[in-house]
């Protein structure tokens, strides 16, 4: 089994408060594997060291089985195949999906390449292709402002996947969506995983039950179980911090 991450022992220190005490955990090449925990756990805090955006106290976090993050810059780690999707919209609403997407693809070669460079066919296909991926083909040519709120959310993982990412961090990504659109994207995760492994923080356990293979519990900056949804509901230490609580 070959492993595109893997965190060992990651601790961080937010000026004496310890977000993070301790994290060890592993994603599987090609694996959908859902981060679960009630607030404060520490799970978006572990995403944001995976990223580069905080860097951990202690510990190690090895991509690839043996490229570290740990201490690589954002961007680097970026270039390593490394894309998160944040939560805050970063679109420009006054463009097209077809034309944010250009931009995404040529941000890697900096910004002469986003103003002058020429897409080649090959380039506007790879879009294309990618649009209808991601529900938007016929959407492309409207502005971005005007697509609804899940359409918008499809557009900001299209824009890291066009970098063609290894793995893919995404932090609660189905929050204000309709049921369908819901559907929509846990199919999408599973067409994405196709080719790239995945890493979602998500809190509505209706979508992990429906499209985990593996969930990892958080609780208080430490993993405190993982495994099926079904073997993870049976544990009592997750019955009494989380899923007890939130019923
Ligand atoms: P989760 O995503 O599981 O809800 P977070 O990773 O956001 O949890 O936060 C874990 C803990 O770390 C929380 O108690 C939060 O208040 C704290 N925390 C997060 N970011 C910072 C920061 N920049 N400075 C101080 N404390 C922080």
């Amino acid at each position: 089994m070959q492993l595109i991450l893997s965190c060992h022992n990651v601790m961080v220190d937010f000026s004496g408060f310890k977000a993070l005490q301790g994290v060890d955990l592993q994603v599987q090449n090609g694996e959908i594997l859902f981060l679960i925990g009630p607030n404060g756990a520490g799970k978006t805090t572990l995403l944001d060291v995976i990223c580069g955006k905080t860097k951990s106290t202690n510990g190690e976090v090895l991509f690839n089985e043996r490229i570290s993050l740990t201490k690589l810059p954002e961007q680097k780690i970026v270039h390593e195949g490394v894309a998160r999707k944040f939560q805050a919209p970063s679109i420009f609403l006054q463009l097209t999906p077809f034309e944010i997407l250009e931009i995404a693809m040529k941000q890697k070669k900096g910004l002469f390449s986003i103003l002058i460079a020429k897409m080649s066919k090959a380039q506007q296909e790879k879009i294309e292709l990618l649009l209808k991926k991601i529900n938007l083909y016929d959407v492309r040519n409207d502005l971005a402002g005007s697509l609804a709120h899940g359409q918008k959310q499809w557009l900001e993982i299209g824009m890291q996947l066009i970098q063609e990412p290894k793995l893919l961090l995404l932090d609660e990504p189905i929050a204000g969506m309709s049921g369908e659109e819901r559907t929509k994207t846990g199919e999408l995760i599973k067409e994405i995983a196709k080719t790239c492994s995945v890493l979602i923080v998500e809190h509505d356990m209706d979508f992990v039950r429906k499209f985990s293979t593996r969930v990892v519990v958080m609780h208080e900056g430490r993993v405190l179980c993982e495994g099926t949804m079904e073997e993870i509901k049976e544990n009592e230490e997750v019955k009494n911090v989380y899923l007890g609580r939130s019923g």
